[in-house]
């Protein structure tokens, strides 16, 4: 599927739920407000949804959130997107809190890769970000999954405070022990992110060619994202610097946003797309109020995920929207972001 500027949009991020078991301040902190789970769309909504964004030339999905693993059915969802033809990879983004319970079942479901979202390696500053302790969680997840196999992104949000250098240092050496790239990713005004400074990867790039001299940047493709990767000789993985803010690369954006509540984004910074949650709910029955385990949804859903008039009013709505992708955020222009969601419910 191309957009108006000529850009191949063939990757799509999923928020699967809102809810998360972290605050991190910069995303979710405590008291913010979450949507009833009727506003979700369920599993099989999630599926229709992707069966007609695959038709146009959807090939990765990113499964996010929220936790996306404290919705249950989330590995039985990546194993029916896995399913769904023309999907080439589906991945995961996770805090890694639940990893070590889900990981099998994940492997099972035939997850492409998993990309952990970890800031620092100091315990006291981990339970500062996160609201709670659980890093000694997080690390034995990631090597258990690294031991499976399957290929682990740590992304690192780099915040502007006082001992971030050392803490940087200390995330960009998992890269050394172990088979991971390591990504660190500028924080982006949005939701509780606004309140942040925003912060220029070139300190951070001077701080690393200062204590790896050969240093050197990284041509090989590692996934389909907008990473700037580099390659440090005896490290196992590489370090990625993803700044959104101060190296804009939106002229080759490839992707597409479904929030938890349904709503196709066409680019983070603004409003701007169309609520697929109102295409699928079109004629349905009212959903059964009844919540049987956790999340899962027990109600009435008159098509099938790949109904045929389902599947040409979804494929209609998301190509209008994709025609409309904007050309590029306006990040830097803070009263032009009309984007008012916080990042749980878009998916990061
Ligand atoms: N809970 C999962 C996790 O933490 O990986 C998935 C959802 S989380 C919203 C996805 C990613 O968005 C995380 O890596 C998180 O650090 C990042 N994120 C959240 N708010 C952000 C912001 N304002 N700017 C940049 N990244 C942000
Ligand atoms: Fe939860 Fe991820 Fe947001 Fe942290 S970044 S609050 S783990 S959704």
């Amino acid at each position: 599927m191309e957009d108006a500027y000529g850009r191949t949009i063939d990757y799509l991020r999923i928020s699967i739920t809102d809810r998360c078991n972290l605050r991190c301040k910069y995303c979710m902190p405590k008291g913010a407000c979450l949507v009833s789970r009727r506003e979700i769309l369920t599993l099989e909504e999630i599926q229709a949804a992707t069966i007609a964004a695959s038709s146009l030339g959807i090939r990765h999905i990113k499964v996010t959130g929220g936790e996306p693993l404290v919705r249950s059915g989330c590995c039985e969802l990546i194993r029916r997107l896995k399913s769904i033809p023309g999907i080439e990879k589906v991945t995961l983004t996770t805090n890694g809190i639940l990893l070590n319970r889900y990981l099998e079942a994940l492997d099972q479901a035939g997850i492409d890769g998993i990309n952990i979202s970890l800031d620092t390696l100091e315990p006291e500053r981990y339970r500062e970000i996160t609201g709670r302790d659980g890093l000694k969680e997080v690390l034995s997840g990631m090597e258990k999954a690294i031991l499976l196999g399957i290929p682990v992104k740590v992304n690192a949000v780099s915040i502007d405070w006082e001992g971030k250098g050392e803490d940087w240092m200390a995330l960009a050496r998992l890269a050394e022990r172990y088979p991971v790239d390591v990504r660190f990713i500028e924080m982006m005004p949005i939701g509780y992110g606004r309140d942040f400074k925003p912060f220029d990867h070139r300190e951070l790039f001077e701080g690393l060619r200062e204590a790896y001299p050969g240093l050197e940047a990284d041509e090989r493709v590692h996934g389909p994202g907008p990473a700037v990767y580099y390659r440090i000789p005896g490290f196992k993985g590489s370090i990625g610097l993803i700044s959104a803010m101060h190296g804009k690369f939106c002229g080759s954006c490839n992707r597409v946003r479904l929030t938890s509540q349904g709503y196709l984004k066409t680019c983070l910074c603004y409003e701007d797309g169309a609520d697929l949650r109102k295409v699928l709910r079109e004629g349905q029955e009212e959903f059964s109020d009844k919540c049987q385990e956790g999340e899962h949804w027990k109600w009435k859903y008159r098509d099938c995920p790949d109904d045929a008039g389902l599947q040409r009013r979804l494929r209609e709505t998301i190509v209008q929207a994709v025609k409309k992708k904007p050309a590029m955020h306006c990040f830097e222009q803070p009263d032009k972001i009309t984007e008012s969601r916080f990042m749980a419910a878009i998916g990061g």
